[in-house]
């Protein structure tokens, strides 16, 4: 922490903040300017409450962090980027993974039949959601354990591995027994204690940010999942909220770069959820790969005008496998691994 005083501190005012640095366990250094002091505070200032009260004193004109709030998420502690597999799906160094199916799992029908279509399109997992958090309570909420026990049923015909998402802690334990990874969605990005209970598991997590969430803020939901010992966080942009009503979202590209450089997590791209609209879907799955995005997670249903979520927004098996195919044109060009 960089911390700059107001002209005219006295010495007393400077040995007085020098002391409550040090008695923090960090290091004083006082540079001396001809017209203002600047004090460095050295060391880990994370988590301490403290030293940021400094910006209290009435000598202190602001005090500048030198260290991103995030720790096990960052590029800083890790500078190799981290590459996450689930079974053949693997996300980051140059792999760029591919998690299609249904917004829920509404049928065994249904399941088996997306799980057989995305794999053939080449789809190294399977999504699908068992619990569903849905805006309006009158609006299906998922089959629950049922789902679970679908999508496992699923996996065993096509191998695919599957990710669903989990809504709260109570029912964590009940997801983490059926799934490969587990899912956080927007609306939970920031439900710390979920986030910490998930952490625990054991189990890959499919982080999703919020829609009025920032890159910093997602990171630090990062930083719950990687603080309770989860090694395998894949990020997910899936579109924030803006003025723009064409879309149900607006995608976000740019954290892709962004994140690259702030943290070693892959990240990858719901163009689903990011348009909310069908047609626009290809377009934003090619630019996600463009981008340098470490994957995709895309709805897919059988029969999209049956489904009883997100269908709108979902790619029928036909319209996934040509998104698929030009992908795979893409992935040469762009030296990367479908
Ligand atoms: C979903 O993946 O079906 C979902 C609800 O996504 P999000 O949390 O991004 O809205
Ligand atoms: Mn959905």
């Amino acid at each position: 922490m960089i911390i700059v005083l107001k002209p005219g501190c006295t010495k007393k005012q400077i040995d007085s903040i020098v002391k409550q640095i040090t008695s923090l366990g960090l290091k004083a250094h006082v540079s001396q300017g001809v017209e203002r002091t600047v004090i460095g505070a050295i060391g880990d200032e994370r988590g301490k409450v403290e030293l940021q009260n400094l910006e209290v004193v009435p000598c202190v004109e602001k005090m500048v962090p030198i260290l991103k709030p995030y720790k096990l998420a960052s590029r800083e502690f890790k500078k190799d980027l981290s590459v996450i597999k689930i079974k053949k799906a693997s996300f980051g160094g140059g792999h760029f993974g591919v998690i299609a199916g249904p917004c829920s799992v509404e049928s065994e029908k249904q399941i088996i039949e997306a799980a057989e279509g995305v794999k053939k399109a080449g789809a190294k997992m399977l999504r699908g959601g068992a619990f569903k958090p849905r805006t309006s309570p009158y609006s299906f909420q998922g089959l629950e354990e049922e789902g679970l026990k679908l999508l496992a049923k699923a996996r065993k015909e096509t191998g695919l591995p599957f990710v669903t998402e989990v809504v709260n802690t109570e029912t964590a334990e009940l997801v983490a027994e059926y799934a490969d990874m587990l899912q956080i969605g927007a609306r939970n990005v920031q439900n710390f204690a979920l986030l910490k209970k998930v952490g625990g598991l054991g189990k890959p997590i499919l982080l999703k940010r919020g829609m009025s969430t920032t890159i910093q803020e997602f990171l630090m939901s990062a930083e719950y999942v990687l603080s309770e010992g989860c090694k395998d966080v894949v990020l997910c942009e899936r579109g924030i909220r803006t003025f723009e009503t064409a879309t149900r979202n607006t995608l976000d590209i740019s954290a892709v770069p962004v994140i690259r450089e702030l943290s070693h997590l892959p990240i990858i791209i719901d163009p689903s959820h990011a348009a909310g609209v069908r047609q626009y879907i290809p377009t934003l799955s090619y630019a996600a790969m463009a981008a340098g995005a470490d994957g995709i997670i895309i709805e897919v249903h059988p029969h999209p005008e049956k489904a009883m979520c997100d269908g709108p927004q979902s790619l029928d098996i036909r319209e996934f496998t040509a998104v698929m195919g030009r992908l795979k044109k893409l992935a040469r060009f762009n030296e990367q691994k479908l």
